[in-house]
C-alpha cells in the first residue's frame, strides 16, 4: 500500500477517515480495496529463531493477530481517536477480555445497574464466585451513589451510556474524574452512542468497549468487539486474552466490518434522525405509556445527554403501552417493516418486548415494570416507520394522533 494511503488523513474529518484509515488497498495486486486473507498460519522467516514471537505486528498464527484484524483495528482506533485497539469475535469477547486482563482476586468493581445482559452476568454471578472479584451494582447514573460505593480495593467502575435498555444517561466527565482522583479506571461500553455520537477516551476514559456487531458493521450480518486503549493494556489484552482464551474475529468477519464502517457515519447520522422522530411521534399517541428516548426532551437525561452526544441520541429507544403482555405481542404480530428480533445498528429495524421474566426488571425504573419494547431504529424512511407503528396500533383498537 501507497505510504499516502496509509499516513495521509491527518486532518481529515470523522466521515474521511472512516472510509480510507485502515482500508488498505492490496499491495500484492493492486486492488483498491482489501483482500480478505482466510489463513490461519502465516510463513515463517527463512530463519525463525531469529523471530520475536509475542511482537504484535508479526503475522504468524492468526489466533495472535492477521492483516483482515489488523486493518480493522487500525480503523476502529482512529474513530475512537484511540492509541490501539484490539478486535475480537464479539462484543462479549470484548468486555470479557479487558475484565480478565485488568482484575484480579481481591479486586472491587462498581458497575451499573443497568448494562448488556452478559456484563450483568459476568460481575453478578460469574466472576464473584468463581475469581474473588468482589462488585457492587451501582446506579451510575447518579455520581453520589458511586462515591459511596468506593472502597479500598475498587479498580474499575463500569457503565453504558445510553444504558441498555432503559437510555440512562451517565456523566462520563464527572465519573473520570471521580474515578482518577482515586486510581480507578473507568471502562465505558459506547455500543448505544457510537464513536460518532460519543468518543469516551475525550473525557478521559481508561478503556472503551464497543459491539462493532452493531452500528460500526451495521448490516446485520457479522459480529464483532473491539477494546480501544492505550498501548499497553491492549498489548497485555492480546498477550493474556486474545491469545490465551482464544475469542479472535474471523478475518472474513473483520472484512466484512471494515466494509461496513464507510458508511457509518453515514447511516449513524440516519439513525439519529429517524429515533428523534419516531421517539417524537410515539409521545404524542395516546396508546402509549411511556417513551425512554436520550433525544426527548421529557427524559431524565437529556440535557447531559445534549452535552455528551455530538451529533444525535442514537437509534435506540424503548416503549410501554397501555395494556398487559398479550397486546404487546399481538401488536407485533401486525408490523410489517420491524421484524420481532435482539440487537441493533442493522439496516432494518428491529423491535423486542421484554417483559417481566428479565430478571434485572427490578432495576430499572417504575414505568418498565409491567414490560416494554426496546426497538432499535433502522435507516428505511422514518415516514415509513411512523406509518407501520400506527397501523399496528391501529389494527388493535388503539387509540392513535397524528
Ligand atoms: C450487543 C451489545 C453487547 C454485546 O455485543 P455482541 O457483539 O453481541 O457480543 C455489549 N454491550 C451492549 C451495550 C450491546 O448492545
Amino acid at each position: 500500500m501507497s505510504e499516502e494511503k496509509k499516513n495521509g488523513f491527518e486532518g481529515c474529518s470523522f466521515t474521511t477517515r472512516a472510509i480510507h484509515v485502515g482500508s488498505e488497498h492490496d499491495p500484492a495486486s493492486g486492488a483498491i480495496e482489501p483482500s480478505i486473507y482466510m489463513a490461519n498460519s502465516f510463513l515463517l522467516p527463512y530463519d525463525p529463531s531469529t523471530m520475536n514471537w509475542s511482537a504484535s505486528e508479526a503475522n504468524i498464527y492468526t489466533r495472535n493477530g492477521g492483516v483482515n484484524q489488523g486493518m480493522l483495528e487500525r480503523k476502529v482506533a482512529d474513530l475512537h481517536g484511540g492509541e490501539d485497539c484490539v478486535c475480537l469475535a464479539s462484543g462479549v469477547a470484548a468486555l470479557s477480555a479487558l475484565f480478565f486482563t485488568k482484575l484480579k482476586k481481591g479486586d472491587h468493581v462498581i458497575f451499573s445497574t443497568v448494562t448488556y445482559i452478559a456484563t450483568y452476568r459476568i460481575f453478578n454471578e460469574l466472576w464473584g464466585e468463581k475469581w474473588g472479584i468482589e462488585t457492587s451494582k451501582v446506579d451510575c447514573t447518579d455520581v453520589e451513589k458511586i462515591k459511596a460505593a468506593i472502597k479500598p480495593n475498587t479498580k474499575l467502575i463500569h457503565f453504558e451510556t445510553p444504558g441498555n435498555p432503559t437510555l440512562c444517561i451517565c456523566d462520563i466527565e464527572a465519573i473520570v474524574e471521580l474515578a482518577h482522583e482515586k486510581g480507578i479506571w473507568v471502562s465505558v461500553d459506547n455500543t448505544f452512542s457510537s464513536p460518532y455520537n460519543t468518543r469516551p477516551l475525550e473525557y478521559g476514559v481508561d478503556f472503551v468497549v464497543e459491539s462493532l456487531t452493531k452500528y460500526i458493521n451495521g448490516h446485520g450480518d457479522s459480529m464483532g468487539g473491539a477494546i480501544i486503549a492505550d498501548r499497553e493494556t491492549c498489548e497485555a489484552v492480546r498477550y493474556q486474552a486474545q491469545v490465551n482464551i482464544g475469542g479472535v474475529i474471523s478475518p472474513f468477519n473483520a472484512w466484512l466490518i471494515q466494509r461496513g464502517a464507510a458508511t457509518f457515519p453515514l447511516r449513524m447520522q440516519v439513525h439519529n434522525d429517524n429515533a428523534l422522530a419516531v421517539a417524537q411521534w410515539l409521545e404524542k399517541q395516546p396508546c402509549v405509556s411511556f417513551v425512554a428516548y436520550p433525544g426527548l426532551e421529557s427524559f431524565k437525561g437529556h440535557e447531559l445527554a445534549k452535552k455528551q452526544m455530538k451529533h444525535g441520541f442514537g437509534g435506540v429507544l424503548s416503549f410501554g403501552l397501555k395494556g398487559g403482555h398479550d397486546l404487546f405481542n399481538r401488536v407485533v404480530t401486525h408490523l410489517k417493516i420491524f421484524a420481532s428480533a435482539v440487537s441493533l445498528g442493522n439496516t432494518g429495524s428491529l423491535i423486542v418486548f421484554l417483559g417481566e421474566d428479565d430478571e434485572r426488571m427490578y432495576l430499572y425504573p417504575e414505568e418498565f415494570h409491567g414490560g416494554f419494547y426496546r426497538v432499535a431504529i433502522g435507516i428505511e424512511d422514518k415516514n415509513d416507520l411512523i406509518n407501520d407503528l400506527r397501523q399496528a396500533f391501529k389494527a388493535e383498537g388503539l387509540e392513535t394522533a397524528d
